[in-house]
């Protein structure tokens, strides 16, 4: 009896251990596999398959107001995917020959995995078409009963993180430009950071800060070796890279 409660005890340790541990967020998707592509839905699967903790995408309206998964503004031939009409963006084939996604289809196949999808939108020409873009983006996570077990925002927009914060409670969204101490972002109801590394380097004292406020840290993207280990060991709770397998080993030896 006595070595079964040792034995819960350590398993109960272990887990405790094992969910303070940095995590992996897949950039664009797994995409750095054979005939894949970023921001594909072959990209998201592949990185359904591994165990990293989300996959991020990026997510443009188009001028008739169709929402599409693309990093734009270039898309293939097209100059911007915010200027074409979702027709025109329908014609384009990615580097492995699929389409471009619309957000229904790839949230629709982020819904069969088990890994958190970390929806960025993007920054719109207009407070106005980016309010639409905003309050479509809320609609469609709403409409496919997408969970905030389940999504995740960010934006290099403050007001559209505000929004989403507003329109999605409960839901974490984090703000991309790293210039803000944690303590201001929380004032104005993010609860999240999802900084460039470089701003980590720069300000290491926002990490532990942003914890003792409650708040979640994301850095972006970081595919050397060197300086995913300068963060797992700075305590960020997700990584965001191009090389979700090299950091997964990296966590794993830890
Ligand atoms: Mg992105």
């Amino acid at each position: 009896m006595k070595r079964f409660f040792t034995l819960t005890l350590l398993l109960i340790i272990s887990i405790c251990a094992t969910a303070q541990k940095t995590q992996v967020v897949a950039h664009r998707g797994y995409w750095d596999t054979p005939n894949n592509a970023q921001n594909s839905i072959t990209a998201l699967k592949t990185a359904q398959a591994i165990p990293v903790y989300g996959s991020e995408f990026d997510v443009n309206m188009t001028s008739d107001g169709v929402m599409v998964v693309s990093h734009g503004p270039k898309l293939e031939e097209i100059p911007d995917v915010q200027k074409a009409t979702y027709k025109e963006v329908q014609k384009v084939r990615l580097k492995n020959g699929e389409k471009v996604p619309t957000l229904k289809q790839y949230l629709k196949q982020g819904k069969k995995g088990n890994i958190r999808l970390i929806f960025e939108l993007k920054v719109h020409p207009t407070g106005e078409i980016e309010n639409e873009a905003v309050r479509k983006s809320a609609e469609m996570v709403k409409k496919l009963n997408l969970s905030s077990n389940e999504v995740e925002f960010i934006s290099f927009s403050l007001e559209a993180c505000k929004q989403l914060a507003e329109l999605m409670p409960g839901y974490m969204v984090q703000y991309l430009n790293g210039k803000i101490p944690p303590k201001e972002l929380k004032e104005m109801g993010i609860m999240g950071l999802d900084y460039h590394f470089s701003n980590f380097v720069q300000h290491p004292e926002w990490v532990k800060q942003a914890h003792d406020l409650g708040m979640i840290v994301n850095v972006w993207t970081v595919n050397k070796e060197e300086m995913m280990q300068q963060m797992i060991d700075l305590g960020v709770d997700y990584i965001t890279t191009d090389k979700p397998e090299l950091c997964l080993k990296l966590i794993q030896q830890k």
